[in-house]
């Protein structure tokens, strides 16, 4: 049964540029989000809201999950994220027991934040930490330090958060495999519920791309590829389940919103450079896709002229989704139904690819069992590579 589609909330402000960030963000400095800035963007969610709300009402049912990304939502501070949890409560339904998950920062995630998030009704908090290594920070050009990071997890936690998730970043200049496990141990030691421990890419037009000497220091490929892999066997001796290839979760905490996202489903995207996927009759096999301008006051134009959902629209054929739901399944350790696949999309893997899955199960990189493709471990390593076999082969 088609599950109404989860919500995700960009916040499109940051205190500063980091150096290697090529998100869409907009630096408001140590003042943070001037009111007036905030008022115009408060009342541009409303009218995309509005709209939305409106075009898919048959669709749209109590949601699972909602998700304000960004950015750094916590620098809208607690009457701007009251007013922002506002307009979504006022057009759309939540799950009583929904997963609302905030991101912070650890300089914008103050105590007092944090108890008026709680108030609202979040009850996952998602902390960019990227390091627990000052000169790892510096390096990335993060605004705070590692006792930050700890400060708001005490903080966090006095305010009533039980679930919990870090965002680490791997394969920084200079970090050697030792210096990773060491940052994870002390990520450990904080007892989050949930990591995201994703590798250092190098984004045209950052300014890590510019930085002859970063560049130089980045870890060679046998590094990475060893820092993923015992960063991951001490995440699994620690208890948490290595359920996506970036991610990792004490029993019963994956990220609901992620998750989501993993599956296909259906997901409402309100604020700028937000993305949304809906998916169209009969069957859901073609889908909708609208991306929201990257650009602040283009989005609010578009938003106050009544026009959400206007931009950057492509509808999906059944073959790109199905292209998709491979990629996205074998991003997880629960791997694709190959049989919910032939059902919604008419293609048979097993059959189709047959070839290669063998040679795949051979080399130890993909397991085809109980119904199910999975990467292995290893296949992880290299799931680009393999992604593009299965799918975009002809
Ligand atoms: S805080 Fe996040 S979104 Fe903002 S600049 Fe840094 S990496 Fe980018």
């Amino acid at each position: 049964m088609r599950r109404p589609p989860t919500l995700y909330v960009h916040t499109p402000f940051c205190r500063a540029k980091c150096r290697y960030c090529a998100f869409f963000s907009t630096p408001v400095g140590a003042k943070g989000v001037a009111p007036a800035v905030l008022d115009r963007h408060v009342a541009a969610l409303e009218a995309e809201a509005r709209v939305l709300a409106q075009n898919w009402r048959e669709a749209i049912g109590p949601a699972a999950s909602l998700f304000f990304g960004g950015g750094t939502p916590s620098l809208l501070g607690p009457a701007g994220l009251a007013r922002v949890m506002a307009v979504v409560r006022a057009h759309f339904l939540l799950a009583d027991d929904a997963e609302i998950t905030l991101e912070a920062n650890p300089e914008s995630a103050t105590p007092e934040l944090l108890h008026t998030a709680r108030a609202l009704g979040f009850n996952r908090l998602s902390l960019g930490a990227q390091s627990l290594d000052d000169r790892d920070l510096a390096a990335l050009g993060r605004v705070h330090d590692a006792q930050a990071v700890e400060d708001a997890v005490w903080s966090a936690r006095a305010a009533g958060f039980d679930n919990l998730g870090l965002d680490l970043i791997f394969g920084l200049p200079g970090q050697t495999p030792t210096a990773w496990l060491a940052t994870l141990r002390k990520a450990v030691a904080l007892t989050p519920e949930h990591l995201s421990c994703y590798g250092l890419g190098v984004e045209p037009g950052t300014p890590l791309a510019a930085d002859a000497a970063a560049l130089a220091a980045l870890p060679n490929d046998d590094a990475q590829a060893e820092m993923f892999l015992s960063g991951a066997e001490l995440l699994e001796s620690a208890g948490y389940e290595h359920y996506e290839i970036s991610n990792f979760a004490r029993p019963g905490r994956r990220c609901r919103h992620n998750a989501s996202c993993w599956r296909g489903e259906d997901v409402l995207g309100l604020g700028p450079a937000a993305v949304s996927t809906m998916s169209l009759p009969p069957n859901g096999a073609r889908g909708l896709r609208w991306t929201n301008p990257p650009d602040l006051n283009a989005w609010e134009a578009l938003a106050l002229a009544g026009r959400a959902g206007s931009a950057g629209r492509e509808e999906l054929s059944s073959r790109v989704r199905a292209r998709e739901a491979v990629m996205l399944a074998l991003r997880t350790t629960e791997g694709l139904d190959v049989a919910a696949h032939r059902a919604r999309f008419g293609e048979n893997l097993p059959d189709e690819r047959a070839e290669l899955l063998d040679q795949l199960g051979r080399a130890g990189l993909a397991k085809l069992a109980a119904g199910r493709l999975r990467l292995t471990r290893d296949g992880m390593l290299v799931s680009n590579g393999i992604i593009r076999a299965l799918e975009f082969e002809e």
